[in-house]
């Protein structure tokens, strides 16, 4: 048995000393860092891999504020890899492989495969791929009889405007304009489809300009994958599908099949950043690294939904745990993900001043407009669902993915839940939430004198609190209106 000396902390046993600081404006700080050394991001938030937390809007609204989304891995891999195309195919600088439809086939074919794909149109080909016309959801949407064919309700190859499969984007956003029209089919010499490009996507561009994008100018996104035989078939299918980045997230990452499991993914697909987690110590971070990780994911035991300390006795306070693992990545050149128990801007700076590169968030953003799942009316306001994924309703479900079936009741008693089921008030959309934080963040940064987040951990200075500085670090001897 051995006693470590040190005191854990956590987000509330410190504070930040604040520091002389020539920062006047917000707007003079810089939030950008990277999540592996491969991929950059303007903020430093990543959405959890929780079914409560990150499905495909919330990965698309996550890579469009700058950040990223990690798929979670509770679904059929064929649902995951889905939904990884999606993401992939919201927008780009050019629809490389745009989903085409037979003339034959029928209005509701159409209407269906639009509606899977959440696209407004499809390019009509013959069988060798040659552009024949286009129809778009308006073609269908009021259409009287939903059994004629597409040939009779698209707009015809002589209608359209194409542009060559090599055309700039400047010439092809005139063409798109002069034309008044929202699709450009790119073709090649013989007026075979190569490519798209949309007016939503070139408004994209504008719209959202820090957006986390790939070197197509496509959103870029995460899938978690477990670290059993079977999820090398679910990664396959995940980086088959384009994702930027595979997350082996474990409840324990310090695990030898974990280890593994990174070997055999940098081996099969080396071009593919790895993440891997979680762990709480220096040696998890350096293992995991020396596996081949790209970044590794610290947190055992600080979710907001999470019972391990309690259920296990295991788990390091986080912002220990944050600056043990950050010391070892700084060192190996390896980001460090801090996540789990953050709660508001201060949590997030305070991670981010410890040495993190980004963090992960779960039950923060389960409230927002994004996040999957319906929002339910309680006692006057609104509520979604956030439940750890080690919960019992989570492990049933598991289970019930993995058979394809029903879960006896027996069975229910045999779980041990590593996590509970819980509500949290609706917050509005991710954007008004990431407003909050970032602009929280920010301000934390001006106090620390800091324009970037490597200057932050640098010149970060914690200061130990005690039990009745905490209550004053609240609102105190008043009553909130
Ligand atoms: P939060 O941001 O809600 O405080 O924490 C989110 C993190 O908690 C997740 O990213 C994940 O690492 C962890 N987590 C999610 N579900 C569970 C669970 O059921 N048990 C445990 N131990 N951790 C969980």
């Amino acid at each position: 048995m051995k006693l470590r000396p040190d005191l854990g902390l956590t987000f509330d046993d410190v504070l930040l000393v604040p520091k002389r600081s020539s920062v006047v404006s917000r707007k003079q700080i810089d939030l950008s860092t990277w999540l592996t050394p491969q991929i950059q991001l303007a903020i430093p938030i990543v959405s959890a891999n929780m079914d409560t937390v990150t499905e495909t809007e919330m990965a698309i609204a996550m890579a469009r504020a700058g950040g990223i989304g990690i798929l979670h891995r509770f679904m059929t891999v064929q649902q995951q890899a889905e939904m990884v195309q999606r993401v992939k195919r919201a927008e780009s600088f050019v629809v490389e492989n745009p989903l085409t439809i037979s003339p034959t086939a029928t209005l509701e074919e159409a209407r269906q495969k639009m509606l899977q794909a959440d696209i407004g149109g499809l390019v009509v080909t013959d069988s060798q791929g040659t552009l024949l016309g286009i129809i778009t959801t308006r073609d269908v949407l009021l259409a009287p009889n939903l059994e004629a064919k597409v040939e009779q309700a698209m707009t015809p190859r002589e209608r359209l405007i194409v542009a060559a499969k090599d055309e700039p984007l400047s010439v092809s956003r005139q063409k798109l304009y002069e034309h008044r029209i929202e699709k450009l089919p790119l073709v090649d010499e013989n007026d075979r489809v190569v490519g798209l490009v949309t007016a939503q996507d070139i408004i994209k561009l504008h719209e959202h300009p820090q957006a986390t994008k790939d070197s197509k100018g496509r959103l870029r996104v995460g899938a978690a994958v477990g670290a059993n035989p079977a999820d090398l078939e679910r990664a396959r299918a995940c980086v088959a599908a384009e994702a930027d980045v595979l997350v082996v997230d474990v409840a324990h990452g310090h695990l030898e099949i974990v280890i593994r499991m990174v070997q055999q993914l940098k081996q099969e697909f080396p071009a593919i950043p790895v993440i891997a987690g979680n762990v709480a110590t220096a040696e998890g971070v350096h293992d995991l690294n020396m596996a081949g990780a790209d970044a590794v994911k610290v947190g055992v035991g600080s979710g907001s939904i999470c019972i391990t300390r309690i259920v296990t006795g295991f788990g390091v306070p986080q912002l220990t745990a944050i600056a043990d693992c950050a010391e070892a990545g700084i060192a190996l050149g390896v980001p460090i993900i801090a996540d789990g128990g953050i709660r508001n801007s201060g949590d997030i700076t305070k991670a981010l001043a410890a040495g993190a590169s980004t963090v992960m968030l779960g039950s923060l953003l389960s409230g927002t407009k994004e996040s999957p799942g319906a929002t339910i009316f309680r006692n006057g306001q609104n509520y979604k669902v956030v439940r750890g994924m080690a919960s019992l309703t989570a492990n049933i479900a598991r289970r019930k993915i993995d058979r394809q079936g029903e879960v006896d009741w027996e069975e229910w008693s045999d779980i041990v839940p590593e996590g509970v089921e819980a509500v949290v008030p609706y917050r509005g959309t991710l954007n008004e939430v990431l407003h909050q934080l970032l602009g929280g963040l920010r301000s934390g940064m001006s106090y620390c004198g800091a324009t970037t987040l490597a200057e932050l951990s640098e010149k970060a200075e914690f200061i130990r609190i005690t039990r009745s500085s905490l209550i004053e670090s609240g609102v105190h001897d008043v009553t909130v209106l």
